[in-house]
Formats: structure tokens, C-alpha cells, sequence
């Protein structure tokens, strides 16, 4: 038997106990990042405890009041979710997609995206015809009217999934065609559901090869290089969003093989961005731009077993729970909670996949407070290694930090205590 953290695995090869304690979420981890402040789980750069006017200006809406410099949002998630919505809208509340979700009477997210900040470029899932077609209001991101809006806005062009259609063309296309418009430009794509049909590893060692989920989508590649493309245009410079969402999902579903082809997709959004700012011919280059990859927390749990070292292309033998009928019952989430709702005293976790030759382990099929990496371009460097070791020992950055770091390289001044809206 392996031992996995302080203590023992118990059952076989798939249920462990837990060693994380609470971990953030999206919402507050990117409020830090977007706004330099820490705040309650759940909410989206408003301010912890839910006060009324709790709204938190974020970098990139400052960024854009001060310097003129356009702004955008890319997920391959719904463009509403917590990551791309903590930069361009504020809500004591993540889930409130938009309004008149389950009667939510305020400002939903979407709407206030849409609507009111009104960034230059969107792109993501979330598109109600294949996520929510009959516009059920107890669920879905976008509510009937926001989406017939988008389709007859004066402020957008609206690029969407088409049957058929290739995604990632024509959401290149579409950046082109809305800059010659004068337009900003939304791309509305998504599955069942709403994120990005997510492409898929294959075990093919010595030649790692991923097959993508469907063309009708763009992959984030095309879709970084079509924000790029039409931001890249503004003489102002520009702040963007990239994120590649199902990584987390495909953890929360101890998927191994889903997320491996996601970090591939990550890649692709990295390696667009690279050959973005090397391009000559303009005024974007690696003096005058921070590139930052970075998570904004870890999902899963994940350790490399060590049974079986994998190598290039190579992946576990990943199996569903279900092929195991001997293995014990899952008893609830690591989430606190059990399937009745009760408190879990001792958690215990039942992976949802299972990984028979032991080479990886899955730990929870929650977030963990594991430290994530961050990688900056040259130039920037010297903005974020002023910060180390003066919260935690080392090369160990707080999430806040990174704001600060960004703020200044962007050449706004330090910030507030509390940043007012639209100042
Ligand atoms: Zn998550």
C-alpha cells in the first residue's frame, strides 16, 4: 500500500484521504490578481462581506481609463465565468450569470459585460443554442434578450458557432472584419456544456498527438491570435485575458488525459501570443509588452506515482470508476460535504476515474492550496522579483503581489486603499 500525504490510502487504487485543507476559488483568486484585493470565496472583484456598492475597479478597466488601451477577455469557458468575469464586471456573486437567473433581480454578469463595460474583445462559450437552447431561466449564461441584443448590437460584432463552420477562421476573420466596421468583437462559441467541446490526449508515446473536440469552436490558439489581431490595432495598447478553463474542470473530474490535451491547448494560446509580439512590423514588441502565464490555484491534487515513469506522449491507463464494481462507494465530495448535505468529518474521496497501474494519483476532486508557477517575460521580470521573499521565503509570490507587480509595469501608481469605480 502508498501512502499519499501524512496519511494512509485506503480501499486500493482509488480513494485516499485528503491533506488539503480549504483552497480559493476562481472568483477570489481573480479579484486578487485583477484588483490587488483578497476577498470572500464566490465573489467577483467586489469587496469580502458583500457590502452594497462593493465594486473593485480592476486593472484592466484602469488600465483602459487611463491610457486609452483596449481591453479583452478569452476563455475557453462560458465569458462570463469567474477568471474572465473578475476582470471586466464585479458581483458578490459568481453564479449570477445574468439577470433573471433563478430571479436574480441585479446586474447579472453577462449583462454587465455586455452592456456596461463593454470590453473591445470577447471571446468564449457560454452560447445559448447549445448550452441552454430553450433559454430555461434556472440556468444557461445568457439570458434570450442579452443574445438577441448581441445579434442586433451597434457596439459588437457578434461571431457565433455555426453548424459546419470552421470556428477558428472565422473568428480571425470576424476580428478583421470588425476592426474595418469600427465594431468590438464578441466570439460566442461552447458545447453542451457551455464550455469549448475540450480536445482530447492520445496515447501515443514517443509523439504526443491531440485530437481537438470540434472545428466548430476555435481552438484558444486561433482565438488568442483573433484578440490579438484586433487589440494589437489600438495605437493604445491593450490588456488581455487568456484562459484556458477546462484544465480546472477536467481536474474537478480527475481526467488525466482531458487535461493533459488542455495544457496542450494552453500551449498553442502561449505559443500564439510568443509569435505575436515577435512579429515585425509593428510597435508590439518584447520591450513594450508583459506576457504572464500563470494559474490562478491547482485542481485535483495530482502526483505523479512513480510506479511507471511516463514519458513523451505516453499516457496512464485511465479507466471509469464504474469498471471497478469492487471498489468502495464514493462517499461524498472533499468539499466539506456530504451527499446528504452534512458536514464530513473525515473526508474521503472517491475519484471518478480511475488510474490501475498506480503511475498518477488524483487527491481530491477539489481545488488545493498547492503553489502554482508563474512565468513572466524579460523585461518585466525586475517588477515581480521586488517582491520576493518579502511575504513568504524564496521565489514565492501572493497572488495580490502579482497585481501590484503588474500595475507597475504597466506604469500605474501604487495602489489605493480602495480604488473607487471609474476613477
Ligand atoms: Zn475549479
Amino acid at each position: 500500500m502508498r501512502t499519499y500525504g501524512s496519511k494512509p490510502r485506503v480501499g486500493g487504487d482509488d480513494v485516499v484521504a485528503i491533506p488539503f485543507g480549504p483552497a480559493t476559488d476562481s472568483a477570489s483568486a481573480a479579484t486578487a490578481l485583477a484588483t490587488g484585493f483578497k476577498t470572500d470565496s464566490g465573489n467577483i472583484s467586489w469587496l469580502p462581506g458583500d457590502p452594497p456598492a462593493g465594486e473593485l475597479t480592476t486593472i484592466t478597466e484602469e488600465y483602459r481609463t487611463k491610457t486609452g488601451a483596449g481591453i479583452g477577455v478569452v476563455s475557453t469557458v462560458p465569458f462570463n465565468h469567474a477568471t474572465p468575469a473578475a476582470f471586466v464586471s464585479h458581483n458578490p456573486s459568481r453564479n449570477a450569470y445574468y439577470s433573471g437567473l433563478k430571479g436574480y433581480k441585479g446586474l447579472g454578469l453577462a449583462d454587465e459585460i455586455i452592456l456596461r463595460v463593454k470590453p473591445d474583445v470577447v471571446i468564449g462559450g457560454g452560447h445559448p443554442l447549445l448550452d441552454n437552447p430553450d433559454f430555461n431561466p434556472r440556468q444557461g449564461y445568457i439570458s434570450k434578450s442579452l443574445y438577441l441584443g448581441l445579434k442586433a448590437s451597434p457596439d459588437y460584432l457578434l461571431v457565433e458557432r455555426t453548424p459546419g463552420a470552421d470556428g477558428g477562421r472565422a473568428i480571425v476573420e470576424g476580428a478583421a472584419a470588425a476592426l474595418r466596421a469600427g465594431k468590438k468583437l464578441f466570439g460566442l462559441f461552447g458545447g453542451k456544456g457551455g464550455n469549448f467541446d475540450i480536445a482530447q490526449a492520445e496515447d501515443s508515446p514517443g509523439r504526443p498527438r491531440v485530437t481537438s473536440g470540434s472545428e466548430e469552436n476555435p481552438s484558444l490558439g486561433e482565438a488568442t491570435v483573433a484578440a490579438l489581431d484586433y487589440l494589437g490595432a489600438n495605437p493604445g495598447g491593450f490588456f488581455l485575458v487568456v484562459e484556458q478553463g477546462d484544465i480546472d474542470w477536467a481536474n474537478h473530474d480527475n481526467d488525466y488525459r482531458g487535461m493533459v490535451a488542455c495544457i496542450a491547448e494552453l500551449v498553442g494560446a502561449v505559443r500564439a501570443a510568443t509569435a505575436f509580439v515577435d512579429r515585425p512590423g509593428d510597435t508590439v514588441d518584447w520591450t513594450n509588452t508583459v506576457l504572464l502565464v500563470t494559474a490562478d490555484h491547482a485542481t485535483g491534487g495530482l502526483v505523479l506515482g512513480g510506479a511507471k515513469r511516463l514519458g513523451l506522449g505516453d499516457l496512464p491507463r485511465q479507466d471509469p470508476r464504474v469498471a471497478y464494481p469492487e471498489a468502495p462507494p464514493a462517499t461524498g465530495s472533499d468539499r466539506g460535504l456530504s451527499p446528504n448535505g452534512a458536514a464530513l468529518t473525515t473526508p474521503v474521496y472517491a475519484s471518478p476515474n480511475v488510474y490501475p497501474d498506480e503511475d498518477i494519483i488524483f487527491g481530491t476532486a477539489g481545488h488545493t492550496n498547492e503553489l502554482v508557477d508563474l512565468a513572466v517575460t524579460g523585461a518585466a521580470t525586475r517588477y515581480f522579483m521586488k517582491y520576493r521573499g518579502t511575504w513568504y521565503p524564496g521565489l514565492v509570490l501572493d497572488n495580490t503581489q502579482i497585481n501590484s507587480a503588474l500595475r507597475e509595469a504597466l506604469g500605474l501608481g501604487a495602489l489605493g486603499r480602495r480604488a473607487a469605480r471609474g476613477t
